[in-house]
């Protein structure tokens, strides 16, 4: 498969997106509307391939043909113009998605398909911005990316059977195993995952155990690669939050809302790893117990 693709925001999931289509051989375009967002986006995939240099993992002539396959575009109009597909990795917002898919319609040719990595938000309010509606399909990667194997994708009343096949290609030539879910807030993954990490913080918060041992019992007592606390700060805890707000008003159910635990660290700017606190305190590069 030979495909071009421009992916629209360059932040955790939209660099590792990129770095995937790159070595997928793909002529691959990253894109952000902060230049910033871009820089960084782009420093990450190099400091990635670097590690895995020395690692033993990577070639530099494997890294050099990579890197030939990305480039960082600033402008929007360009970095879709000729592409096969395009992948949505922005903020998780409705408005802001329904607006650049509302640009990406007019501006990505007529037969590519329009793929958003949303965590759980609906794909048919998204697609409805578009002009082409059977060509939007949810494609959620996992963080990190370059390892996770897990591409959910996921289809809409208006999608149709070849953007469906297309994704599951895609999927397949980067070695993701790819499931197909159906259009419900949350999906499969998300919302089974954010639901255990309220519970966990509920858990916390009500001082059922300390947070190490909570992700303790879910390692050791249920075989989960990682508990659902550490989870929820790699993940970060502003996006649970948001998934977590989303489902409650698609489904009319309190029930989802998040703690106010998780409120409160949103609110005091502590989101997990990316800014070095969140339910553990990350900031010498360890996990360590905070006082919450
Ligand atoms: P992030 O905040 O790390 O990155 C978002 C990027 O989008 C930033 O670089 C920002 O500058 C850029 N951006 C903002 N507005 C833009 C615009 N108008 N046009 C282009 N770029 C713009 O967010 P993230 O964690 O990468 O999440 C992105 C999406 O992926 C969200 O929908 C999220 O729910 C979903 N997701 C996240 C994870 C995760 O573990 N972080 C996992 C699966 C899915």
């Amino acid at each position: 498969m030979q495909i071009r693709v421009a992916v629209i925001g360059a932040g955790t999931m939209g660099a590792g997106i990129a770095q995937v289509c790159a070595q997928a051989g793909w002529e691959t375009r990253l894109y952000d509307a902060f230049p910033e967002g871009l820089e960084v986006g782009m420093a990450r995939i190099d400091s990635f391939w670097d590690s895995g240099i020395s690692r033993g993992k990577t070639t530099p002539e494997q890294k050099s043909e990579w890197s030939a396959n990305l480039s960082a575009v600033t402008d929007l109009a360009e970095a879709v113009a000729d592409v096969d597909l395009v992948i949505e990795a922005v903020p998780e917002i409705i408005e802001l998605k329904r607006s650049i898919f509302a640009d990406l319609s007019e501006l990505a040719p007529a037969e590519a398909v329009l793929g958003t990595n949303t965590s759980g938000l609906r794909i048919s309010d998204i697609a409805g911005a578009t002009s082409r509606p059977d060509k939007v399909v949810g494609m959620h990667f996992f963080n990190p990316v370059p390892i996770m194997k897990l591409l959910e994708l996921v289809r809409h009343d208006d999608i149709s059977d070849s953007t469906i096949e297309f994704a599951r290609s895609v999927g397949a030539a980067m070695g993701k195993t790819t499931i197909l879910v159906n259009d419900v807030p949350g999906f499969a993954t998300s919302r089974l995952g954010v639901v255990l990490g309220n519970e966990a913080i509920r858990m916390l918060a009500d001082g059922v155990a300390s947070a190490s041992d909570i992700d303790t019992a879910m390692r050791l007592g249920y075989k989960h690669p990682m508990g659902p606390l550490e989870l929820s700060d790699l993940v970060g805890l502003d996006i649970r939050r948001d998934i977590l707000n989303n489902l409650a008003e698609a489904f009319d159910d309190e029930s989802y809302r998040p703690h106010p635990l998780l409120d409160r660290l949103v609110e005091a700017g502590d989101l997990g790893k990316k800014t070095g606190k969140g339910i553990y305190d990350w900031s010498s590069g360890e996990k360590a117990e905070r006082d919450l």
